[in-house]
């Protein structure tokens, strides 16, 4: 058996499927974009494709599949899930349509399509960055980018001088090389859109032909109220009530096939309002991200036909098993509670140094501790940011003791960011001077 890996980035993911595949005695064929790439680690088993030029990404994808035909698809990342689908249509694969991974990519047309569903969803206005026509807009309100993800451009405005001032900061941010380098023609649409009151979830679930299976509702229990968006902790189970759960599960699955995805991982997220209606904030058709798709792991069912006491498989292995028609049905989220810190980056500068490395991997119910962020790297927070410090894992018997853990590993951290620019003393200033 074989399986397609649309690969964003190397890192931990791709290494976490290519070791599930090697469990399950799976060969994978990697597709990427080489920009992305210091070095080939597949040496010549990737297929080099280029993310913004799907028809030709598509034809060598499927060229490379007649010597090397695949029996199922796997993305990681968002960029290249719309040359997935295309992918999977062209080789008959069950999968997301392309249509709908086209429209979860794009927030406009994500929110359009739960709007003309009927389903809740805030008011909006869409806007060409170059040329802003924020009108009729009630405050507050968020604005945020058509396409970029993880928060980034995303900002809450509370008046007409704020809206103003966040549209230009996100207009620069949308000129930066590293977006323009995406060459995607959403990066000129900007959101206005109504502010949500109220406490955040993220799904994530997979779809089986057309029927959506939750995997994880993750709490975020930091309020997320602005003026930026930083996701700090995620932790499941959630602790909300049944009742809310249900509602949550039920509004994702209906965003879900308002948009039109049908089978594959989906990676949601939701706002429930103090007066409990659930808005989809955006349904993504890919599995969560990077390293914190690590705070997952399932274990057989009881009567499962493969009941090994003690088995546990992370996200990936679930994943490559339903990409090849494996029934997951038999999987479920280990019994102890689980989460992760994304650790924020707290200023922008250079990265020189991390202390309490070893006091916060010793807080019981601590996992791991991962800095991620490399020495000498500059630090830039959100919304311009792109990337965090590194992730605290947890796992407890409640998701009170994972919250507490997480809190108390990222307290014992203390990092050291020096200026960008080295800031001189009063000597060296006077110095200068006198010597020109
Ligand atoms: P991204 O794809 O970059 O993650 P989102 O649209 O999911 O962008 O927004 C990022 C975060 O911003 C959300 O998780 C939420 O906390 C906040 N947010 C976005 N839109 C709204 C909204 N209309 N009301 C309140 N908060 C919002
Ligand atoms: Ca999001």
């Amino acid at each position: 058996m074989r399986v397609l890996v649309l690969a964003t980035t190397t890192g931990y993911q791709t290494r976490a499927f290519g070791d599930a595949a090697e469990r399950l005695g799976v060969e994978l064929v990697f597709a990427t974009d080489r920009c992305h790439l210091i070095e080939d680690p597949w040496q010549d088993g990737a297929v080099a494709i280029r993310f913004h030029d799907e028809a030709a990404s598509v034809a060598a994808i499927l060229a490379a599949a007649e010597d090397r035909p695949v029996d199922g698809i796997l993305v990681v990342g968002d960029r290249p899930t719309v040359i997935a689908a295309r992918v999977a249509e062209a080789l008959g694969l069950p999968w997301h349509p392309p249509a709908a991974a086209a429209i979860a990519r794009h927030k406009q047309r994500t929110r359009e399509r739960l709007r003309d569903a009927g389903l809740p969803s805030p008011r909006f206005v869409a806007t060409s960055i170059e040329r802003p026509d924020a009108e009729a807009v009630s405050f507050p309100c968020v604005i945020k980018p058509a396409a970029l993800s993880g928060s980034r451009g995303v900002m809450r405005a509370d008046t007409r001088d704020e809206l103003a001032a966040a549209l230009e900061r996100l207009r620069a941010l949308l000129r930066a090389p590293d977006v323009r380098a995406e060459r995607n023609d959403a990066h000129d649409t900007a959101l206005i859109e109504a502010f949500i009151p109220g406490r955040e979830y993220a799904v994530e679930g997979l779809m089986h032909h057309g029927a959506l299976r939750a995997l994880a509702i993750f709490d975020k229990p930091d309020p997320l109220d602005g003026p930026f968006f930083e996701e700090t902790i995620y932790i499941t189970p959630s602790s909300a009530r049944e009742a809310e759960q249900h509602a949550i599960v039920d509004a994702i699955a209906r965003a879900a096939s308002a948009i039109g995805l049908r089978h594959g991982p989906i990676h949601a997220e939701c706002r429930v309002t103090p007066d409990g209606v659930v808005y989809v904030l955006e349904a993504a058709a890919r599995p969560i991200g990077g390293l914190c798709a690590s705070a997952l792991r399932f274990a057989p069912r009881a009567g499962g036909r493969d009941p090994v006491v003690g088995m546990r498989i992370p996200l990936e292995e679930l994943l490559l098993r339903h990409a090849l028609g494996e029934d997951v049905q038999t999987w479920r989220r280990e019994a102890d509670a689980s989460g992760v810190m994304m650790i924020p980056i707290p200023r922008r500068g250079i990265l020189r140094g991390v202390a309490g490395l070893d006091e916060a991997r010793a807080v019981p119910h601590v996992d791991d501790v991962r800095i991620t962020a490399k020495p000498d790297q500059l630090l830039v927070p959100l919304p311009e940011g792109a990337s965090y410090l590194g992730f605290i894992f947890a796992r407890a018997a409640e998701p009170s003791d994972v919250d507490r853990a997480l809190r108390a590993a990222h307290g014992r951290l203390a990092f050291q960011i020096d200026a960008e620019f080295p800031l001189l003393t009063t000597a060296q200033i006077n110095y200068n001077q006198r010597h020109g």
